[in-house]
């Protein structure tokens, strides 16, 4: 026989999940502001409840305040991050620090009145003040923490945990709900001696809250609500500098980053990605001393392709000879259409020698089948290495560029190194 306790908190969580997932969904229609709302009305009730409303379950004791209303509010801020950004989460988030604060500060004032009652005997019961007062000056700014905490640790789970959003809520809700019954269960214990067997009773139930609370989530994201809307939210306040700044967008900003920076004709990345894309690389590879090579390719008379054949000929041969390219590459190599004809492969961790190995065997992959695939083009690659031939992108690629540009003068169809300087100066050293 199931608990008749667990079974309330049961159905308490689900009329709450409810009616908060059907706020949250109907935010298009109605504006978000139900749903801040609702958070915000059920924050006193959900305070008082931890204060002094207490049940005991196998495990412990343990407040629904804390259980149902707290862990959930904490799950529902969590998923309006989720579902919308940082921007229109730190809505709540502040909203509920303040507006705590001003119930505290209103309550001092408000006791220093001479009560009038409205009839013998039924004067106000402040007490409720004394008992909730400073515990709710602490339990919002927990909550502030907890609601900061909630969304970076889950950001930060994102890399490891991206195809498991069970686990990642989760791991997620049950860190912070922990983290904040150490916080909230010390001050309630100091300020109202609350017995030992009520921090680890709080503690397994608010766990076992962010597992119900996260099913709820997972469901409601999966079967309720798959797609993320388009940025409908007020765009003013954007540039408070909080920590919201940072984190605003950071997660789509990386997805649409991964979408884009592609050339459209042959889904290579395009000029700006590689930019951004060596930046990163030098950073990773160059300061921990990492050879970094860089293959500058140019089809050779391409022009009399487009002469010969016409443009749309032309444009087929371009992408046919991209993903000729691409496919002789190593996983790690990126390929990039850096102009008109132009490409450029950077090469992370690959050194001199077998940067020149690679780009002999993409001339010699196009060479082999230009009559057939390309309209009897062939292509010209300048290869240079970093650090050992230069310090910084630009000179990277002005290196390989240089010895592109020797590759044609010297005939076309060839591959210009280090290594064929080398051959053709033999006092030059590239170490
Ligand atoms: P080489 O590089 O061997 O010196 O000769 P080239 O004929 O390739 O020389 P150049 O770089 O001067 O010419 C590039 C030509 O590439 C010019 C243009 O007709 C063609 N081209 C550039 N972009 C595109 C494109 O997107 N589609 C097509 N079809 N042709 C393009
Ligand atoms: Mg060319
Ligand atoms: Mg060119």
């Amino acid at each position: 026989m199931v608990d008749k306790n667990i079974l309330l908190l049961l159905a308490e969580a689900l009329l709450y999940f409810a009616v908060m997932a059907g706020l949250l969904y109907g935010r298009r229609r109605f504006g978000i502001g139900l749903f801040v709302c609702a958070i915000g009305v059920m924050h006193f009730l959900e305070t008082y409840l931890a204060s002094v409303f207490y049940i005991q379950l196998p495990f412990g004791q343990l407040s629904p305040g804390s259980t149902v209303l707290f862990s959930g509010k904490l799950m529902m801020i969590l998923m309006l991050y989720i579902k919308e950004d940082a921007v229109v989460a730190r809505q709540p988030i502040y909203g509920l620090l303040i507006g705590n604060f001003l119930i505290v500060g209103l309550v001092m004032l408000l006791r220093n009145h001479e009560v009038a009652p409205i009839a013998p005997g039924r004067l106000p019961d402040m007490s409720f003040v004394d008992e909730m007062g400073w515990l709710m000056v602490w339990g919002t700014t927990l909550l502030f923490i907890d609601s900061i905490a909630i969304i970076l640790l889950y950001e930060r789970l994102g890399s490891w945990l991206k195809r498991l959003p069970f686990l990642r809520l989760f791991v997620s809700g049950a860190a912070v709900l922990s983290f904040d019954q150490a916080g909230f269960f010390t001050a309630l214990h100091f300020y109202s001696g609350a017995p030992f067997a009520a921090m680890i009773g709080g503690w397994m139930a608010k766990v076992c809250a962010a597992f119900v609370f996260s099913f709820m989530i997972v469901a409601y994201l999966r079967f309720v609500e798959r797609e993320r809307p388009a940025a409908e939210h007020p765009t003013d306040g954007r540039q408070i500098a909080d920590i919201f700044y940072t984190l605003t967008f950071r997660e789509r900003y990386e997805d649409l980053l991964r979408q884009t920076g592609r050339d459209p004709l042959t889904g290579a990345f395009n000029r700006r990605k590689l930019e951004l894309m060596a930046a990163e690389a030098f950073e990773r590879d160059v300061t921990t001393a990492e050879p970094l090579s860089l293959l500058a390719i140019d089809i050779d008379r391409f022009k009399s392709v487009n002469d010969r054949f016409g443009h749309k000929v032309g444009d087929d041969v371009l992408n046919a000879l991209s993903t000729t390219l691409a496919r002789g590459l190593r996983s790690d190599d990126q390929l990039f259409r850096y102009g008109g004809e132009e490409f450029v492969v950077l090469s992370p961790n690959l050194g001199p020698a077998a940067a020149a190995l690679l780009a002999e065997r993409l001339r010699e992959a196009v060479n082999s089948h230009s009559e057939k695939d390309f309209r009897g083009s062939t292509i010209s690659i300048g290869v240079a290495t970093a650090p050992m031939e230069a310090t910084d992108f630009d000179a990277l690629f002005a290196c390989a560029d240089a010895r592109l540009y020797e590759a044609k003068n010297s005939g076309r169809n060839r591959v210009v190194s280090a290594y064929s300087e080398l051959r053709a100066h033999p006092t030059t050293s590239i170490v």
